[in-house]
């Protein structure tokens, strides 16, 4: 895959229902063109809904996390492998909700990088500081220690990783960061994945967090950012079209 593409992913997070999603999918599936790759990642029992609906679309779809284990005694995960029997293609790991929720240390979003990357599922690396990191002055130093562990999966498979930087403070908050203020962690990221290798300095990272259709342009226009992370947006097929469009 080449590096340095444009990229929409929608996060659904634990939202929709059958004839909800019956109805975005299909108002997303005939409208969505153009060179962006556009992803939708949904919880695991709408898979077979997403390979149904989008078999014939140019939109990607997955999982929202995945299992760093092939098979076993590991009851509630889901290994990449079955994700990609049911047509998947990509996956996040890392989202700043499991790392919250459960716990998820950067080790463990390595390994299950490198499980998804390994039944060739795109693996969208997430990282992001909190607001009391950012106000400590340690964005950077965080969004750094979230990378450190990735480095190996990253340098080995660079054509199947995204990264999408996600200020906790900016996720379902309506608060976005300004432009420059995630142009400036962009340019960091790209500094750290440059020191990895001449590869990894052209992966795609993607800005998560608030962003709507009426702020992506100018998010987007900036020069290390190359699409969006969206949430909430995501669910509005008015919405999720219109960013699509800003990419
Ligand atoms: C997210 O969940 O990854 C996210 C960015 O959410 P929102 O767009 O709602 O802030």
């Amino acid at each position: 895959m080449n590096t340095r593409t444009r990229w929409v992913i929608g996060n659904w997070k634990m939202n929709g229902s059958l004839p909800s999603n019956a109805s975005l999918l299909e108002a997303i599936a005939t409208r969505v063109a153009g060179d962006s790759r556009v992803a939708v990642c949904v919880p695991f029992p709408y898979l077979t809904q997403c390979q149904r609906m989008l078999g014939a679309s140019q939109i990607m779809y997955g999982s929202q996390d995945v299992s760093a284990q092939r098979s076993g005694a590991f009851t509630g995960q889901v290994s990449a492998g079955m994700l990609r029997e049911f047509g998947a293609t990509i996956t996040l790991v890392g989202h700043s909700e499991r790392r919250l929720y459960n716990a998820e240390t950067s080790a463990q979003v390595a390994d299950k990088a490198a499980a998804a990357i390994a039944s060739g599922l795109v693996a969208v690396i997430c990282v992001g500081e909190t607001l009391s990191e950012r106000e400590a002055g340690r964005a950077e130093q965080t969004v750094a220690s979230q990378l450190e562990p990735c480095v190996d999966v990253i340098s080995r498979f660079v054509g199947n990783v995204v990264i999408a930087y996600e200020p906790v403070w900016a996720i379902g908050t309506g608060k976005t960061a300004s432009p420059a203020e995630a142009q400036g962690m962009h340019a960091f990221i790209r500094g750290k994945l440059t020191e990895i290798n001449a590869s990894a300095r052209d992966l795609s990272i993607l800005y998560g967090g608030s962003v709507k259709a009426s702020n992506a342009a100018e998010l987007f226009a900036q020069p290390d950012i190359d699409g969006g992370l969206i949430g909430g947006a995501s669910l509005v097929a008015e919405e999720f079209l219109g960013i699509v469009s800003a990419a």
